[in-house]
Parts: C-alpha cells; structure tokens; sequence
C-alpha cells in the first residue's frame, strides 16, 4: 500500500491555528505527528511518501502541488494531517471526506474510530466528533485516491492541546491502525 501524507499548513508561510497560551502552531504538530506515522506505515510494510506545502492544488507555484504529487505518485491513500480550532471549549476528534458512501468514507471511518477508541482511554472526556462530508476541500477533492483529511484535536482547547503534545506517539500509531484497517477490509 502506498500511503501519501500530507502535513497540513507550511511552517513560515501558514502557521495554521494556534495555541498563544503554549506557543504551539498547527503546522509544527501535524509535521510532527506526520513524521511519526511515516516510520510507523514504513514498519507495517507501507510505502510512505510525505509532502508538506502551502500549495494544495497549483494555486502557489513554485512551491510543490500535494494534490499532482499524489497523483503522479499514483498513491492508494491519501491522508492530511490537521488541528482543529475554534473557540478554546470546543474539543473532539473529527475525520473529513469527500463524499460519505465510498472508499474514503470507510478510510475516514476506520481513522476516526481508531484515534476514538485510542483518546478515550486516555481521556474519556474527549468527543468523538465523527465524520465530516467536506467536498469543499482541496486536498480532498482534487485527490484521485481515497482521502481524509483527519482534525485530530483542538490545539485551542487546553486539555486537547495537552494529549497533542504528549500523546504524538499515540495518535500516530492510531491513525496507522486505521490505515491498515481499512487496507485490510479492501482484502
Ligand atoms: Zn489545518
């Protein structure tokens, strides 16, 4: 299986959301919990390319295009790493798609229920915010295989914050069990 991911956001260009209170941005995050999940698809026999960029789909030449990268890759799975963000309460784990009934739909299911079960026992407080038909995105729609784009927690919110700062491990290694779930319920 040849598993793309996508760090969202672009350190020095677009922060993403942030924490002013702990210093944290979107983009150091989801790069971190990125390179955490390629060593873990690589150790499940994936092969595993990462990108990270502020151009989606061609709209900021000549930084790369992720859109056209997996593409041309010919990836299987495309995934996009984000933090959410909203009003400092709002908390939860959430999993976006393009459409509900295909592939990507059971990727996103397989995803969400993984970092579910995963965050809840080490904070039963935490929501499972479910699946989020978002055929408005970029990296979802000009994508050409299954993808997700995975909002795992809100940086904003102090006690979200807090599983993605010492939790990255965990997170990483849920989000690969959701990949290789999914790739096995294709088998
Ligand atoms: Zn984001």
């Amino acid at each position: 299986m040849k598993v793309f991911i996508n760090p969202g956001h672009m350190p020095g260009i677009d922060s993403g959301a942030v924490n002013r209170v702990l210093h944290l941005q979107e983009c150091d995050i989801a790069l971190s919990l990125g390179n955490l999940l390629e060593g873990k698809l690589k150790n499940a026999g994936c092969i595993v390319r990462l990108l990270q960029s502020d151009n989606l789909c061609g709209e900021a030449p000549p930084a790369p295009n992720i859109c056209s990268a997996a593409n041309s890759w010919a990836a299987d799975v495309f995934v996009s790493l984000h933090c959410n963000s909203y009003n400092t309460v709002a908390r939860g784990i959430e999993t976006l798609c393009y459409v509900w009934d295909s592939h990507a739909g059971i990727l996103a299911q397989a995803i969400q229920k993984q970092l579910v079960d995963t965050l809840q026992k080490l904070d039963q407080t935490i929501p499972d915010r479910g699946i989020k038909i978002r055929p408005d995105l970029a990296v979802l729609r000009c994508t050409a295989m299954p993808a997700v784009l995975v909002e795992t927690a809100f940086i904003d919110n102090a006690d979200d914050a807090l599983l993605l700062v010492s939790q990255q491990e965990t997170i990483a290694a849920a989000i690969a069990r959701g990949i290789t779930d999914y790739w096995c319920q294709l088998c």
